[in-house]
């Protein structure tokens, strides 16, 4: 077991460090208050690699593995979690059009996909459905061969109103997992439409909507796999989405942290600086430990998928559950040692706390990690 980075590892790593450092960081402050969606810095990362960075080479990607991807988008974490965040959004579509479209659908969508000339999202939550997803209810009805009729509505869509391609899950047959289908919705589609904006406590560099279909016509052409095969694509997707989400997390802990410590030493109270009481001390400590431990975890996880291990699922799931409530907390407690100067925007702790709140909501709740881990521990015992 070798924990240490390879050289190409440290040298991407560099190079997403200095991309966030420079291009992200000196401007997430005001996305997050303007409600701006960067599509040029997006793009910008996309032509560094980071647009499909586990798109096989041979299909115009990076060629990187999950554990090569999460150290990427920690290292943009660092200076914005929200913008980061929908890059994972894109990149995971990006890999469900490479491992489970056809020749056809690859040359249509992944190159502009993986360049950043179109942006994807992700579909599956309902506004009657969420962790039960399984229950979705939006339904495609297949007129002739060539064309499907889709009805219904999907919530909560990240980059919905402004993304160019939705891998959106249907219910083409069957009630459960086994009669939904994941079909590719172009946007300007006829029928397809969208809510307005929802206005949110974190992630406000991207646009969260409900996306609505009536009569929308979409080709049978765009389907990604077979019919019925529609909810296993959209858990696979997940379990790496899992670990991007919970990288996201690790970054912006981490430049919460790096921003406690600095505030500590400079900051006095009762004659000394802050790094003087063992209270915080201890408070530092504790959230040190707890961010080695989440990051061990997400990299084991990444791995556990690299290698395509049986238990991967359950490792993405602890690793998830694990690492985005640490991060909350460590944040959290960044907040607190920075005192009344925590809650001000200036500082920007509080956009982390916000943006970080919602990894604990999203890519399957923190309480359904806990039953996908509980339902595996089971099954093995
Ligand atoms: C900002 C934002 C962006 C999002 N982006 C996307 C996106 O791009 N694509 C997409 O498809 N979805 C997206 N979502 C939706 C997100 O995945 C869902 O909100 C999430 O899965 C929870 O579903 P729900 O909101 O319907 O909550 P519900 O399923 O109604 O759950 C409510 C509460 O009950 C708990 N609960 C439910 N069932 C159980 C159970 N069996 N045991 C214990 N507790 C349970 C949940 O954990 C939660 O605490 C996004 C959400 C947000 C807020």
């Amino acid at each position: 077991m070798d924990f240490d980075l390879s050289e190409d590892q440290r040298a991407f790593q560099r190079t997403a460090r200095d991309f966030a450092r420079d291009r992200l960081a000196p401007h997430a402050g005001r996305w997050d208050e303007e409600k701006h969606f960067p599509a040029e810095e997006l793009r910008e990362a996309c032509q560094l690699g980071f647009g499909g960075i586990y798109v096989p080479e041979a299909l115009g990607g990076t060629g990187l593995s999950r554990l090569d991807a999460a150290i990427i988008f920690e290292e943009l974490a660092y200076a914005d979690p929200s913008t980061t965040a929908f890059l994972t959004i894109h990149n995971m579509v990006a890999g469900m059009i490479a491992r489970f479209g056809n020749d056809d659908q690859r040359g249509r969508w992944l190159e502009d996909v993986v360049m950043g000339d179109k942006f994807a999202s992700y579909a599956l939550t309902e506004p009657g459905c969420g962790s039960d997803a399984a229950a979705l209810r939006t339904r495609a009805v297949a007129e002739g061969n060539a064309q499907y009729r889709v009805n219904g509505s999907k919530a909560f869509i990240s980059g919905g109103g402004r993304s160019d391609l939705y891998a959106v899950m249907l219910r083409t047959g069957v009630d459960g997992p086994k009669g939904i289908s994941c079909v590719v919705v172009e946007d300007g589609s006829p029928g397809l439409s969208f809510g307005k904006p929802e206005s949110k406590m974190g992630w406000n560099s991207q646009p969260t909507s409900v996306v609505n279909f009536t009569d929308c016509h979409v080709p049978v052409a765009n389907r990604l796999g077979a019919e019925g095969d529609g909810f296993r694509t959209a858990m696979m997707g997940l379990d790496g989405g899992r670990i991007n989400i919970a990288a996201c997390s690790l970054g912006g802990a981490q430049a919460c942290l790096d921003a406690a410590l600095a505030y500590v030493k400079q900051r006095r109270a009762f004659g000394k600086t802050l790094s003087e009481f063992q209270a915080l001390q201890f408070k530092l400590a504790d959230m040190a430990t707890e961010l080695e431990a989440a990051r061990l975890m997400v990299h084991r996880a990444a791995v556990a998928l690299d290698t395509g291990a049986r238990d991967a699922t359950l490792r993405c799931a602890m690793a998830k559950r694990f690492a985005t409530d640490a991060c909350s907390h460590i944040v959290d407690e960044a907040l607190q040692l920075h005192g009344g100067y925590g809650y001000i925007k200036d500082y920007q702790i509080e956009r982390y706390l916000r943006d970080l709140r919602v990894h604990r909501i999203l890519e399957g709740t923190n309480e359904i990690m806990r039953v996908i881990i509980a339902r595996k521990l089971l099954e093995a015992s």
